[in-house]
């Protein structure tokens, strides 16, 4: 007998390729069966006209807490991973997930920021993003060290996988002094221990000189110099309207046999701390961001001037801000995010950051969210904005291309750090029963840049670990299916 049933859908396996009228049969929270004839179980899920398919796997989620995973949940997110920053330190991290229960399942990775604020500043971090994002705007941990100190950060990301980090997140754009010897020896260590690193490049903007160009380049020499697998994170916000070319960087050098992977979200606003270096107010002539083009969602508000940004930046280097870095109301600005997705391989990723209300995470198990809850849109709609616009209106990707790039491509990237992630991205006989079942012809992201409280509309039922969550597309808050996912070093 058969736990539950997924009845009567088109059952698309990216792996496979199968892409058949069917059902998926679910025993003990693995999938047991996928069969084009009927199946019984104790409880039947209705899929008639919907597409079922691996629940998505997000590489890029900041947004440990559990409304906002309940939030990525409804956009169909089975599996959240938060690797650029990591879990620092990892131990703590996984353990307090592991205590409050998570609606999905969860993961991080080895964090060089936080060997480096440990190694440089003895920063307190308690596994949480609160605690690194409140310090990732200092200079503390971001200067030139001498060689004796970045062994000594090597050999502490060394120790963290040893506690199963799933590879190495490394963040140089936040520390753009910090020591480029240090990021190849992390990518060395990397080469050696058989695992992905997850890198935010040192220069992310358009203009000359420091440009994306020089960031992406800098990845490409190391995965040359070292042999390891180097991921570029959010190609989209790192390229801006350069990103098609930093795409065709990527592309050549992978046809050399360099070790690369890429993710975008299909949104034209970034968001990230206020601290961040390229938000400095003496350099964004060079950036070509306006202060008043930025909304500080800690304090809730527009930016006023450049002194206004300045003395956030002292305060609280730590609020979350949002700037726009393409014109979304613009057709060819929009365009570029297709162009994106059209390379081969690139993963959609949401690159969420927790809802704040009052300036705090929103944590704990209260739902639904408070009303004065902010985030970018992107943890909310990412998965379903790609399948409404990308596949649906502008045809730029396939149905089961599109379900690739969110389930099978994202497994890939992790699965030498993490050898269960065998089983996720697939709808297969054995693979864990993450599954998504929805409408294609309706499914859409409903969060906005100006509520971004809304979920996304269209993810019938979403399965995690063989539990449904979403039934009916109402969510079940009394369950907590999220495992984790760990690194095989531990
Ligand atoms: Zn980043």
């Amino acid at each position: 007998m058969l736990d539950v049933v997924l009845a009567g859908g088109r059952v698309v396996d990216p792996e496979t390729g199968l892409d058949q009228v069917g059902d998926v049969g679910v025993r003990d929270g693995s999938i047991a069966a996928v069969s084009a004839t009927p199946l019984h179980g104790r409880v039947r899920l209705d899929a008639a006209g919907l597409v079922v398919a691996p629940g998505f796997v997000d590489l890029h989620s900041h947004a440990q807490t559990v409304p906002s995973l309940r939030m990525q949940a409804l956009d169909g997110v089975t599996t959240a991973l938060e690797l650029e920053a990591g879990g620092y330190p990892l131990a703590a991290a996984y353990q307090a997930a592991a205590d409050e229960g998570r609606p999905i399942n969860y993961g991080f990775a080895a964090s060089w920021v936080g060997a480096r604020m440990t190694v440089l500043e003895q920063a307190p971090l308690d596994g949480g993003f609160a605690a690194l994002a409140a310090a990732i705007g200092t200079a503390g941990w971001q200067r030139l060290v001498d060689g004796p100190t970045a062994a000594a950060v090597v050999a502490e990301v060394d120790r963290e996988l040893g506690e199963g980090g799933i590879g190495i997140g490394l963040m140089p754009g936040y520390a753009p002094e910090s020591n480029r010897e240090e990021y190849l020896a992390v990518a060395a260590l990397a080469a050696r221990r058989e695992v992905p690193t997850y890198t935010h490049v040192r220069h992310g903007h358009t203009s000359e000189p420091g440009s994306c160009v020089h960031g992406v380049g800098e990845l490409v020499h190391v995965a040359a110099m070292t042999g390891a697998h180097m991921h570029l994170c959010h190609v989209n916000s790192t390229g801006w309207r350069r990103a098609p070319e930093l795409l065709e960087l990527l592309g050549r050098a992978r046809g050399f046999g360099l070790r690369l992977s890429t993710e975008m979200y299909p949104w034209g606003a970034a968001s990230t701390v206020m601290g961040a270096p390229w938000f400095d107010p003496l350099n964004l002539d060079h950036t070509g961001i306006a202060p008043q083009a930025m909304f500080d969602a800690s304090r809730g508000r527009w930016v006023r001037d450049a002194e206004d940004l300045a003395a956030i930046r002292r305060e609280t280097p730590g609020d979350i801000g949002l700037f726009h870095f393409l014109d979304e109301t613009a057709e060819a600005d929009l365009a570029v995010l297709d162009d994106v997705l059209a390379h081969p391989d690139v993963a959609v990723a949401t690159d969420a950051i927790p809802y704040l209300s009052g300036g705090r995470p929103v944590t704990g198990r209260a739902w639904p969210l408070p009303d004065d809850a902010l985030a970018h849109p992107r943890l909310a709609g990412s998965f379903s904005r790609t399948l409404r616009r990308q596949v649906r209106e502008r045809r730029v990707l396939t149905l089961p291309e599109a379900i690739r790039r969110m389930t099978l491509v994202p497994a890939q990237v992790v699965e030498a750090a993490a050898p269960d992630a065998r089983r996720k991205g697939r709808v297969q006989p054995g693979c864990d029963a993450d599954l998504v079942a929805f409408d294609p012809g309706t499914v859409a992201e409903r969060a906005t840049y100006d509520d971004p409280r809304r979920p996304s509309h269209g993810m019938r039922h979403v399965l995690v670990g063989g539990t449904p969550l979403v039934r009916d597309g109402r969510l079940d808050t009394s369950v907590m299916p999220g495992r984790p996912l760990r690194g095989r070093g531990r």
